[in-house]
């Protein structure tokens, strides 16, 4: 039997308690080849310096690992799309510390939810995701910023592949700018990756509309909520509406055998094993 984890860059979103350099070990305990963490505490805009120590601990045991294609996810606080000026420098500050952290921890993706302009329209919230990434993304950046595909919940921007097109467009350093995939997410927005036929219609059009080569990471996760339902509520591997019917187009598909593969299911490290074992049932093994 050809294990998952041996064929597919699979990951889980990795607690750090006790301290970063804690992580990598946790994600190896479940045979991880990558994860996602947050660099700092995710609910607040301060945060203190990364220790020395903490740094040097974390590289060394993701080497040891052997680690690849780590995400950090970026603070839900930061809403890059709002149009209140006092929230924008506030919001850029605390994005460019987010860049600044990624980077000196080696890690190579950072994910941004494209967040929501409120009742100013779609268009100006594109423009304003666009700005606030031109604004703190540089060339020397190691770090590549992820759009987040999104449900729709609210009047958040990026539940369209159209919108993440055009952010992209917007944005002056393209090649540090990709795409994260969320299966929950996308699925509550309305693209039906549940039937084969309806996975390949949406990823078709992700690659007409933005192009597979920027689809550089999955958030792999079941939904709780259904088709077009435009709630983002994550579900543990099999037991959500997207069933292991859905998640296996993605596992399965060998155009996407070199992603990364990150769980966000929400038992997190407590369910792992078992989302594990359910992505196991449906691997074809190729
Ligand atoms: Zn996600
Ligand atoms: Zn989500």
């Amino acid at each position: 039997m050809e294990r998952i984890t041996d064929r597919r860059l699979l990951g889980g979103h990795i607690s750090t308690a006790g301290g970063i350099s804690k992580s990598p070990e946790r994600a190896n305990a479940f045979s991880f080849r990558t994860m996602q963490i947050f660099s700092k505490n995710q609910m607040q805009w301060k945060a203190r310096p990364l220790d020395e120590n903490e740094v040097s601990g974390f590289k060394k045991y993701v080497s040891e690992f052997n680690l690849v294609r780590i995400m950090v996810h970026a603070s839900y606080l930061l809403n890059t799309a709002s149009t209140d000026m006092s929230l924008r420098s506030k919001v850029e500050a605390a994005l460019r510390e987010e860049l600044s952290r990624a980077d000196i921890l080696g890690i190579d993706y950072l994910v941004l939810h494209p967040g929501s302009p409120g009742d100013m329209g779609e268009k100006k919230g594109i423009e304003m995701v666009a700005e606030s990434i031109n604004r703190t993304l540089g060339a020397d950046h190691h770090v590549k910023v992820l759009l987040e595909t999104g449900a729709g919940q609210g009047n958040t921007v990026g539940h369209k592949f159209e919108h993440l097109a055009s952010m992209i467009d917007m944005i002056e350093i393209k090649e540090k700018v990709g795409i994260c995939f969320d299966t929950c997410h996308v699925f509550a927005a309305g693209y039906d990756i549940k039937t084969p036929e309806g996975y390949h219609e949406a990823m078709d059009s992700f690659n007409s509309i933005i192009g597979l080569d920027k689809l550089l990471g999955f958030h792999l996760n079941d939904s709780k909520k259904g088709l077009g339902s435009h709630l983002d509520r994550h579900e543990q591997i099999g037991s959500g509406m997207l069933g292991l019917e859905g998640i296996s187009n993605f596992i399965n598909d060998p155009r996407l055998r070199e992603k990364p593969f990150v769980l966000e299911t929400p038992k997190g490290e407590a369910g792992y094993g078992e989302d594990i074992a359910n992505l196991q049932k449906c691997f074809n093994g190729d």
